[in-house]
């Protein structure tokens, strides 16, 4: 029997799935065999997913998880803003940090043995299948600034085995009271699986790397570039000067044109 992989991500607004219709793209050009499986909120209109439906994708509705009505306040944009201020970047206005918690979703995905999810403001550069073989919870480093950030994982990309038992026992982890969760479904997962396995950062290269610790960079290693903060379709964001090669792959992506050839990219100034 052929092995059962999806590759998942959320959409639960019209930005989000600009941001799915790129990352399906990408992952087409990989060739992978894999389902390209779409959870998607009521929020999301039909004309906005269907670049996703003729990308080939699966195209799944979510319902939000059921938590309680305190979680819900706790965990809303303005209240989680004000009790835990980003101060590194600028989280578009379009982002709802409790919509983040929907990926949990993805382990009710019983139909597959595993999954990987991918944020959907990120693009996949080069064939990433072989993650099917890795384990559960497997996932990169959050490094965008620091060394110290090799001690925190980021949730952008993600190695699991869908289970009911597993959905069920996060439900009751995740809604205690008075608890919040800073970043949101990131802070609970690192939480839930404190022995995480480390992928390498280049299957979750966060773009601030690009200008905070060029040596870092090589495009003959980066299998997944992440948009982490400022997206690469919002209109003049603060930090689009700095990002423009990046901004221009990604659009590269979404408009399906030509991609330039990877390998042949330009590092930033400072790459090894
Ligand atoms: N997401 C969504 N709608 C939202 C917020 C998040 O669909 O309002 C999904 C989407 O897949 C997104 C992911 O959850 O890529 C995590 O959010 P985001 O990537 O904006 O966070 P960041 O990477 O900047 O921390
Ligand atoms: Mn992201």
């Amino acid at each position: 029997m052929t092995p059962r992989h999806a590759y998942v991500t959320l959409v639960t607004n019209a930005d989000y799935a600009m941001g799915a219709t790129a990352l399906a793209r990408s992952l087409k050009l990989t060739h992978t065999t894999a389902d390209i499986v779409i959870l998607h909120t009521g929020g999301v209109a039909e004309a906005d997913l269907a670049p996703l439906e003729t990308l080939g994708c699966r195209l799944l509705p979510v319902e939000h998880l059921p938590l309680s009505d305190a979680f819900n306040e706790r965990h809303a944009r303005g209240q989680l803003h004000a009790a835990a201020p980003f101060t590194k970047g600028r989280k578009p206005l379009f982002h709802s940090p409790l919509d983040n918690f929907c990926k949990l979703r993805l382990w009710e995905l019983t139909e597959y043995d595993r999954c990987v999810f991918i944020d959907a403001d990120a693009i996949v550069l080069r064939n990433i299948d072989r993650l099917f073989a890795y384990p559960e919870f497997s996932a990169a480093p959050n490094v965008y600034e620091s060394l110290a950030d090799f001690h925190r994982m980021n949730s952008g990309v993600f190695v699991a085995r869908p289970s009911e038992d597993t959905f069920r026992a996060m439900l009751e982890r995740l809604d205690q009271p008075e608890i919040l969760w800073k970043r949101t479904d990131q802070t609970f997962l690192q939480a839930y699986f404190p022995e995480w396995h480390g992928l390498p950062v280049y299957f979750n290269m966060l773009q601030y790397v690009w200008f905070t610790m060029p040596a870092l960079w090589d495009w003959n290693s980066i299998s997944v570039l992440h948009y982490q903060y400022e997206k690469p379709w919002e209109k003049d964001h603060p930090k689009a000067d700095r990002l423009k090669p990046l901004i221009d792959l990604w659009q590269a992506f979404y408009a399906g044109d030509d991609v330039p050839d990877i390998s042949s990219m330009a590092n930033p100034e400072g790459a090894a």
